[in-house]
């Protein structure tokens, strides 16, 4: 028996967490306190129909008893059931039926109505790929990317190990200014993490000659900001502040990306022609998407230099020796400087915006093994976490937007956020610009939050996959219908098919998710990787900060 609450023993024995982060994951608050969990409104309440026991609500605060003291087995027996989306904050309840079938003659062998399972559905993970909105789903996905990125550069799940040899960099691109806005600049970092700066910053826009602006404000702030100051990032004008030029950079980063790789591939292939190398190059690359506080783009890339064979541009090859990691890191530099183009004409501005990345541009050389400034695992790692992140820091958080809800986020004279969704909507109605308001929530931009070249490393898809077989052989119990159901490998010799529909989202109750929560997060700190912990290193070795 645990005496007293959150902590309770659930002993899920050899469960290996699904998605690992548990819902009630720190700095997730409301989604709900385990101290009301109430036992009326418990899995364990429903033990009554005979697949699980109960929760005693007094005294005060809860106590938990283990399941064993009431039926022995039925909290396995649920948590069984449960565990594919265990650590999940809003799964997908399935009800229905499911078929277990004879691939050999496609007869049904067995046919599962789930209304005979524990809680009458199967639980499938939401999925999604926000720490915001699941930090389990967003822990799956993170560790996905970290695997996917990681084989790019040390070879592996299908990967040739020479991509170890290949010259690698890793890049920051930016956003040019659209306005002055607060910063917090720090000269020399000394502390030990910049997520966690405690320097000492400058001032923000120290000017003391500045003329005002013509809306009648000194573009100067003299203020030494807090790392947690709400000023950070909003304009110190907002009327000055280029909120379509903004979202338009937002909206291109598409093409201008797309550009800037097609100019380091032709620098180096003129180099290349040029020393007479033997055969010509291919970049291929890893990129992540970060918002600054401002609302504006930034992305980190991993850039790997291959070989290329034109006769079969599928074969990942070792670049010819005469191209070097400093060429690589030359051509990207020169890239990021030389490349701009401007978008098709706008009334709001005839001529189109010009598109080209800031002046801010760090680019390193990754080393693959430790004691270099920055390794593969800290490369690896830093992307695979922006991944998981969205708008959040800007402070603006929502669906798609459609003109019933447009009134709620945008506003012409309203905070920085709504200014700046304001400029997508107002801008996109021109039918060359759509995207703009299609991707107004996102302020602008339309881009995925992790992406790869096709040649860089294995896919998302793959890794499911694998994930999916190494399910199976761990718990190869009859009912675990969410990953099974639309899962047909080849080594499987019985079909699972599952005739299912929509029941709903989230756990029934709040007990419910706190169990299956515990369970989940119980099983992560078993399971931890803590190789893939290494951002605050990268952070600390190049002084980047955020904003
Ligand atoms: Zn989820
Ligand atoms: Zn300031
Ligand atoms: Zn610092
Ligand atoms: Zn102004």
């Amino acid at each position: 028996m645990t005496p007293t609450g959150p902590t309770l023993a659930p002993a899920p024995g050899p469960h290996h967490g699904p998605g690992t982060g548990a819902n009630a994951a720190p700095g997730f608050p409301g989604i709900f306190d385990p101290w009301q969990v109430h036992a009326r409104d418990s899995a364990f309440i429903r033990a009554r129909d005979g697949y699980l026991t109960t929760i005693r609500h007094d005294p005060d605060p809860p106590e938990y008893f283990a399941a064993s003291d009431f039926h022995p087995g039925a909290y396995d027996r649920w948590l069984d059931h449960i565990w594919p989306a265990a650590g999940c904050t809003h799964p997908i309840r399935l009800g229905g039926q499911i078929h277990r079938i004879d691939p050999a003659t496609g007869e049904i062998l067995t046919t599962t109505p789930t209304s005979a399972m524990p809680d009458g559905v199967i639980y499938k993970a939401c999925g999604n790929r926000r720490t915001s909105a699941c930090p389990s789903c967003a822990e799956t996905y993170r560790r996905d990317a970290f695997q996917l990125l990681r084989a790019g550069l040390v070879g592996g799940k299908g990967i040739p190990g020479h991509v170890s040899g290949h010259p690698a960099v890793f890049a920051t691109f930016t956003a040019p200014s659209f306005g002055p806005v607060h910063t917090r600049p720090v000269r020399a970092h000394a502390c030990a993490s910049k997520a966690h700066c405690t320097c000492k910053p400058e001032p923000c826009h120290a000017r003391r000659d500045t003329d005002t602006c013509p809306h009648g404000r000194k573009l100067a702030c003299f203020t030494r900001h807090r790392r947690d100051d709400p000023r950070l990032g909003q304009p110190i004008c907002p009327d000055c502040y280029d909120y379509a030029a903004a979202v338009v950079w937002n909206n291109s980063t598409g093409e201008l990306w797309r550009r800037t790789k097609q100019a380091i591939e032709r620098r180096l292939n003129q180099l290349a022609r040029h020393r007479g190398l033997a055969y010509g190059v291919r970049v291929s690359h890893g990129k992540a998407a970060e918002y600054q506080v401002r609302g504006a783009v930034h992305f980190h890339v991993l850039l790997r230099l291959d070989g290329l064979d034109e006769l079969d541009p599928a074969r990942l090859l070792l670049p010819p020796p005469g191209i070097t990691v400093a060429d690589l890191e030359d051509a990207t530099r020169h890239a990021a400087v030389t490349i701009s183009y401007p978008t098709p004409p706008h009334p709001a501005s005839p001529p189109g915006w010009l598109i080209a990345w800031g002046t801010e541009l760090d680019v390193r050389v990754i080393t693959m093994r430790g004691t270099g400034t920055v390794t593969d695992l800290m490369v690896a790692s830093y992307l695979a976490k922006y991944s998981t992140k969205g708008t959040e820091v800007t402070g603006h958080t929502s669906a798609r937007l459609t003109p019933a809800t447009i009134e709620l986020h945008a506003d012409a004279t309203g905070t920085h956020a709504e200014r700046l969704i304001h400029a997508c909507w107002k801008l996109g109605a021109h039918p060359d610009y759509r995207s703009l308001q299609r991707w107004a929530h996102m302020l602008g931009f339309g881009g995925h939050f992790l992406t790869k070249g096709r040649h860089y490393s294995v896919t998302f898809a793959a890794l499911c996959a694998a994930r999916i077989t190494y399910r199976r052989t761990q718990d190869p119990g009859p009912e675990h219908g969410p990953i099974r159901v639309a899962d047909h490998a080849d080594e499987e010799t019985t079909l699972i098919l599952g005739h299912l529909t929509y029941a709903g989202t989230g756990w029934k109750t709040t007990g419910d998710a706190l169990l299956a929560s515990t369970a989940a997060d119980q099983a992560r700190k078993r399971h931890q990787a803590g190789n893939e912990e290494l951002t605050g290193q990268y952070d600390t070795t190049t002084g980047r900060q955020a904003a």
